[in-house]
């Protein structure tokens, strides 16, 4: 499967209906073959900037290129994008075949062509019919989907429809392949499977690929990059250990992480960081005097000797998942809620000797891994000393 990605470039996008501004200033540059996902809450405005990539909107302002060309003039169409939605949308009274065939049908028969007996009439309505069975046969063994071909969309399970849906969306060769949370009513163990079929698509086809999720998990084991959406704007787009490591706002670090942040209240004075009155060994460089939110990933909040520790919370729960242990403290001590510890099972094994709930274990926050963030929820770029 030789196929082209084009590049995209979005530039100062804006969307209203009516008096709702869905979508504010997006700018985003899409490399050719890339496989980007568009990560946020419901209702961010996900859907509605596929929809306008894929011509079914028309933006209230800026620019959308594909491969360099601008699309405001080009219906769906011709745009060479194709689209899978979350419900698989197939025609449920067509085979599978059928079902493939169906967009290089309209884009290839005229309406009077596609009429049943046209191809009886006429020679040339024979020849495209035999084209378009021979290329929907192509797809059909690329997606391993030759067995299904005669049955129809009722004979099928979940994962089956999709990988339809997706055939159905690649006899066209697109340039540019848009997936609309394709996964999210299928459950867990074959979300994962499905997950990386579309990562394989996507390398063995070279497509631009934009898929859309709320889904954290999703968009960090299967992307290039992530472009984050809050509120109708991008927030942040980056690679997934970009995303992770160093979120630009708390609101991203919130929503990325399959455990949540820690945060606590932080005060720093000339340097010197103290949480509710205790004094961390954390020094910074760079930053003000003043109040700020302190954040710390829960593999980052490591255990410490009892001589080298930040502060040390008692033990609320124990949580073994077979491949980490989550060790939930209370944070009240140092003006936190609850806060959160990851750590590999050899590490607590060694830590536990009898550790339980209720007995306090010393902590401490790894180096590099403290993240200040202003009272706007920016983060700020501190040197650590
Ligand atoms: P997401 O896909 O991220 O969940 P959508 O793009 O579907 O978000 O919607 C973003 C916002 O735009 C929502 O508040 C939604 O109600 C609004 N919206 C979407 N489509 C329309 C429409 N056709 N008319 C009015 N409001 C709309
Ligand atoms: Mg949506």
């Amino acid at each position: 499967m030789n196929m082209v990605g084009h590049s995209i470039d979005i530039v100062n996008l804006a969307k209203r209906f009516d008096r709702t501004q869905v979508l504010r200033r997006i700018d985003l540059h899409i490399r050719e073959g890339e496989f980007l996902t568009l990560l946020g809450p419901s209702g961010c405005g996900k859907s509605t900037l596929l929809r306008l990539l894929a011509g079914f909107e028309t933006c209230t302002d800026g620019r959308i290129l594909i491969g360099g060309r601008d699309v405001a003039p080009l219906p769906p169409k011709a745009r060479n994008i194709a689209m899978v939605f979350q419900s698989y949308a197939l025609y449920p009274h067509m085979t599978v075949r059928a079902n493939m065939a169906v967009p290089l049908e309209m884009s290839r028969l005229s309406f009077q062509q596609r009429l049943p007996g046209a191809a009886l009439l006429s020679s040339k309505v024979r020849s495209i019919r035999s084209d378009i069975t021979a290329e929907v046969s192509t797809v059909a063994k690329q997606l391993g989907l030759e067995p299904l071909l005669e049955r129809k969309p009722a004979q099928l399970s979940g994962g089956q429809r999709q990988r339809v849906a997706v055939g159905r969306a690649l006899v066209r060769h697109p340039s540019v392949f848009l997936m609309d949370e394709p996964l999210s009513n299928l459950d867990a163990k074959l979300r994962q499977q499905l997950r990386e079929e579309i990562v394989d698509l996507h390398r063995r086809t070279g497509i631009t690929f934009i898929y859309v999720t709320h889904d954290q998990t999703e968009a960090m084991a299967m992307s290039d990059r992530i472009a984050v959406m809050e509120g109708g704007e991008i927030r942040q787009c980056a690679a997934p250990e970009e995303i992770y490591d160093r979120p630009e706002f708390l609101s991203v670090a919130r929503f990325v992480g399959t455990t949540a942040i820690n945060e606590m209240q932080a005060t720093i004075k000339e340097g010197v960081v103290s949480v509710n009155g205790r004094l961390l060994r954390l020094r910074l460089a760079g930053i003000a005097d003043g109040t700020y939110q302190l954040a710390v990933r829960p593999e980052r909040l490591c255990p410490a000797e009892d001589g080298a520790s930040d502060f040390s919370l008692p033990v609320l729960q124990i949580e073994f998942t077979g491949n980490e242990v989550g060790v939930r403290c209370n944070g009240a001590e140092i003006g936190a809620g609850t806060v959160r510890v990851q750590l590999r099972p050899d590490s607590f094994a060694q830590l536990r000797q009898g550790r339980n709930v209720g007995e306090r274990i010393p902590l401490s926050i790894a180096e590099g891994a403290a993240l200040i963030f202003d009272s706007a929820g920016r983060r700020l770029t501190a040197l650590q000393m």
